[in-house]
């Protein structure tokens, strides 16, 4: 299975999030074997305590809700945070960034779906963030771009218009924010279920679970 969504993923120019958590690291060292090497995890302690064990090369991504008080268990070693929701959350990543001399990769986590469990920015709240003094004075974080989740539905219709929703958040923001900025260049969706779609409405990084792993 990991070859053919690889496959699928290579010829959209997108790249693969294999998402491990609640898996032990000796199937993560099966999947790493492989050639994978960007892995997601949604728990602080469960990245913290999986990194030591496993090979250097990989890359950390946090997709999970993030509390501030858990930034700095992770602020040493993970690429990229995919859901920032927070001025609150960003200013202390970027705390905990600054004192481990780093610049840590971020994505805007938006609310896309119908479900109203699910994190996220919206749209004014994102523009009032990145407008504000207080953004513009961080130096060890950079916003690389966007999350989100569809609504868990078989409703095709309705996760591809949400996943068009949050491709057209992303153009906005650049345009407006990141025009002359080569970073800002990921819009993170697509997980098990909707990948595919998800793919076909431009996502750059798809976050896999149980298709890779099996369920959990
Ligand atoms: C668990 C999780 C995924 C992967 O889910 P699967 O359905 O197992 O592919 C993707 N994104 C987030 C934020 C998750 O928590």
């Amino acid at each position: 299975m990991l070859h053919q969504i690889l496959t699928t993923v290579e010829h959209h120019h997108a790249r693969l999030v294999a998402v491990s958590k609640t898996h032990p690291v000796e199937k993560i060292l099966q999947v790493y074997q492989e050639g994978q090497r960007v892995f997601g995890e949604n728990r602080p302690q469960e990245m913290l305590d999986k990194h030591p064990a496993l090979p250097a090369d990989i890359q950390w991504h946090m997709i999970g809700h993030l509390q501030t008080n858990k930034v700095k268990y992770i602020a040493p070693f993970v690429a990229m945070i995919h859901s920032v929701d927070s001025l609150k959350l960003l200013q202390e990543i970027d705390r905990q960034a600054q004192k481990h001399n780093r610049i840590i990769d971020c994505l805007l986590q938006f609310h896309i779906a119908q479900e109203e469990s699910k994190f996220g920015l919206d749209e004014a709240e994102a523009i009032q963030l990145m407008s504000s003094p207080e953004y513009a004075a961080l130096k060890n974080v950079r916003i690389c771009g966007v999350m989100g989740m569809a609504t868990f539905s078989d409703n095709q219709q309705l996760v591809r218009q949400e996943f068009r929703q949050l491709k057209g958040i992303f153009d906005r923001l650049k345009v407006r924010f990141f025009a002359q900025n080569d970073h800002f260049k990921e819009i993170s969706m697509g997980m098990s279920g909707d990948w595919e779609i998800a793919l076909e409405e431009g996502s750059t990084l798809v976050r896999i679970g149980s298709l890779i792993f099996g369920s959990r």
